[in-house]
């Protein structure tokens, strides 16, 4: 007979195959989880709602500094067909959104990067905390580009790897056509002191 300890051990084991969707529950504990890192929202969606278009990978190509510099950019990530390959793997994924108001934010280079190494750890940080629940596929991205390193080592190896993650940009996603889809409001800033918002979607089952 199996005793009360195997028991609650067994009880704690995390199943890999009886999730579907994510409880209210889990995403209130993501937001608490989620707010020492910057979060403001968590929501979960259905991946139809990602917008993933060619010419996404268009404006990475021409016009971004972080083309071909960065290990989280193009062309070190997946090409737009295999990005949407992958993506109709999943049914459900997660946006995580945190703002950021500073007079002057975008003067800020210090801050500006303090901030965005907060944000892509804690998008990571969340990714894990999904896997260990049981969302064996929970898979990050973050917008923008990867700031870990003040300068990216790449060609050469990366020196976080596990925290290296593409961005959704370079998953060829339109972010703003995505974020209109799920009825998130947002506009261009074009004030130093407009407020900054940070994106980052996880892939989830
Ligand atoms: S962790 Fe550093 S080396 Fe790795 S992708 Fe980010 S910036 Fe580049």
């Amino acid at each position: 007979m199996e005793s009360k300890n195997a028991a609650a051990t067994r009880d704690k084991v995390v199943t890999f195959r009886d999730k579907c969707g994510i409880s209210q529950a889990l995403i209130d504990e993501l937001l608490r989880m989620g707010r020492k890192f910057g979060i403001t929202t968590v929501r979960s969606f259905s991946v139809d709602k990602l917008i993933i278009e060619d010419w996404v990978n268009l404006k990475c190509r021409y016009g971004c500094a972080s083309f071909g510099t960065s290990w989280c950019c193009p062309p070190a990530t997946p090409e737009p067909d295999e990005a949407r390959r992958i993506i109709s793997e999943y049914a459900t994924a997660l946006l995580l959104v945190g703002q950021r108001e500073c007079a002057d934010f975008y003067r800020n280079n210090r801050k500006k990067r303090e901030d965005a190494v907060r944000y892509w750890k804690g998008i990571v940080a969340t990714e894990r905390f999904l896997f260990l629940a049981g969302y064996y596929k929970a898979f990050a991205l973050v917008s923008s580009t990867c700031s870990l390193c003040k300068q990216c080592t790449y060609p050469d190896l990366c020196r976080f790897p596990q925290e290296k993650r593409p961005t959704i940009e370079s998953f060829s996603i339109d972010l703003i056509g995505t974020l209109h889809n799920l009825g998130v409001t947002t506009h261009v800033a074009k004030h130093s002191e407009d407020a900054f918002k940070y994106y980052g979607l996880v892939l989830l089952e």
